[in-house]
């Protein structure tokens, strides 16, 4: 096999099976990949060599046994830095947890380990989720392979980059308002955020309970496929998780490669489009459209009236529920302690340790979050949002009664300037306008690259939107609408990044 960091995992997969690579030989260009251009794109807060070339070693010895665990044993991952790793930092890219090493593994990576798939290392991200940029991590921001200078979304903008600048074929991220689905956008990446309870959320790191969702980061849809069939399934140590025989993702993705559409009924939601709304984003996604009626989808227009007040809805019972979490962050328990002079008391010491171990984004939702939920405000503003969301949810249903899948641009824009929104909170949150109710209501979505949208060359997503518990339609259509680009495209979509061949490389040699 060639050209190992360019592969898709199906591909890496099919060369492990048949014995034209080996599972250390990849994981090791991965890791080579990593040293060459992660010191400009910094995708990474940790890269664990030593562990993923044992964890390979082990693979090829099980596969020469003829006891692979399935077929993406042996094919390398990386992982958003909010998940526990026993062993390996876990830090949520925040200072507050800097030196923290788990002592347990989150159920979505033990899985991972269970089905062989060697860690590369932890991901770069937003301070606790916390943004659309990856600017609000502690430890600096990633930068976008398309253009050094650009965000590569957030929150999960470490997983995107990584899989993007080809430094990783896999990535796990997580999705509590968008941050897989956003950096899959503005990366020309596939992201999925799976039902609510589809994918355990023991081990973590709560930014908001109710939210919250792991998922796969990929440059194919296949790809996310075959790791959501790793991830998903019931997790007793997580009492939101459902208990239900899922289908293979996998069997939907291949379906759906036929490119065939007929018999599928899309909706186009109305208030995911129009002002503010970047004109090529909306040419691109009218071009996915016309593309899917050709295919012999069924197309009509769908009204969600409450899907306006998600945005304010979201930033009511987010920071509600992140203020909560956050509390356990109390210099005592886990990572930082700052000792102020003299003789402190406890709470003096947590006072300290939080105001020097949070940044401002968090503050300012921890803040939010504890005002919304004071005696008095309380009905006003918590209440209230969750009587909106109960409305969103309604309208999802209305919906999904007379369409099998929804759709609309994953996100407004294109990739922006690193430090362009950053000054401007607002700004920062309407990145997520589309992404956010999926999360509201629980029901899967993914995003898929849906070709360049600017005349910088930036790529866009198209999102596709499907029933709670129907995750195998966003696979089957979201294959099919890669399927379709392949043929004109003439490949994969990065191919064409600039960037990436380029500058990033040269940059660090
Ligand atoms: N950008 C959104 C926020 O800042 C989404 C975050 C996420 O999905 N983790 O809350």
């Amino acid at each position: 096999m060639s050209n190992l960091t360019r592969s898709t995992a199906a591909a890496l997969a099919d060369g492990l099976a048949a014995g034209e690579v080996t599972s250390v030989e990849l994981t090791e260009a991965h890791l080579d990949r990593i040293d060459a251009v992660d010191g400009a794109v910094h995708a990474f807060l940790h890269v664990d060599r030593d562990g993923a070339l044992a964890d390979a070693a082990d693979s090829d010895a099980r596969r020469a046994r003829g006891e692979a665990r399935g077929p993406l044993d042996g094919v390398p991952i990386a992982v958003k830095d909010v998940l526990a790793t026993r062993g390996l930092p876990t830090t949520c890219g925040s200072k507050i947890l800097e030196g923290w090493v788990p002592p347990y593994d989150a159920t979505v990576v033990a899985r991972l380990r269970e089905a062989g798939l060697p860690i590369l290392g932890k991901t770069n991200m937003d301070e606790f989720a916390m943004g659309s940029s990856t600017e609000h991590s502690a430890y600096g921001p990633t930068r976008n392979p398309w253009d050094l200078d650009r965000i590569p979304g957030g929150s999960g903008g470490g997983s995107a980059a990584a899989v993007a600048a080809f430094e990783a074929p896999l990535a796990i991220g997580t999705d509590t308002g968008g941050s897989i689905r956003q950096p899959g956008a503005v990366t020309g990446t596939v992201g999925v955020k799976p039902t609510y309870g589809g994918v355990s959320r023991y081990g973590l790191v709560a930014l908001a309970n109710s939210l919250d969702q792991a998922g796969p980061v990929t440059r194919t849809v296949l790809d996310a496929a075959m790791l959501h069939d790793v991830i998903g399934g019931h997790d007793p140590r997580d009492s939101t998780s459902i208990q239900q025989e899922w289908p293979s993702f996998t069997e939907a993705a291949r379906a759906g490669s036929t490119g065939d559409m007929s018999g599928v009924k899309v909706g186009v939601i109305t208030e995911l489009a129009g002002e503010g709304w970047q004109a090529g984003v909306m040419a691109r996604f009218q071009e996915s459209v016309d593309l899917l009626v050709k295919a012999g989808a069924e197309v009509v227009e769908v009204s969600c009236p409450s899907f306006v007040h998600a945005l304010a809805t979201y930033y009511l019972i987010l920071p509600a529920e992140a203020s909560s979490n956050l509390a356990k962050f109390d210099a005592m328990r886990y990572g930082l302690r700052v000792t102020p002079e003299g003789n402190p008391s406890a709470e003096e010491v947590m006072r300290a340790t939080r105001d020097a171990g949070f940044g401002d984004e968090v503050k300012r939702r921890i803040i939010l979050g504890t005002y919304a939920l004071s005696s008095g405000y309380y009905d006003a503003y918590y209440g209230q949002a969750q009587k909106i969301r109960t409305l969103i949810s309604r309208d999802f249903d209305a919906a999904f009664a007379d369409v099998d899948v929804l759709v609309s641009p994953t996100a407004p824009t294109t990739a922006f300037k690193l430090g362009e929104k950053l000054d401007d909170p607002m700004a920062m949150y309407l990145n997520d306008l589309a992404t956010i109710p999926a999360n509201l209501a629980g029901v899967p979505g993914i995003s898929v690259p849906n070709g360049l949208a600017d005349e910088d060359g930036l790529p866009s997503g198209f999102q596709v939107l499907a029933p709670a518990l129907a995750d195998e339609r966003v696979y089957r259509v979201g294959a099919a609408l890669e399927a379709l680009y392949a043929d004109q495209w003439g490949g994969p979509l990065l191919d064409k990044a600039p960037a990436l061949a380029g500058a990033a490389t040269a940059e660090v040699k």
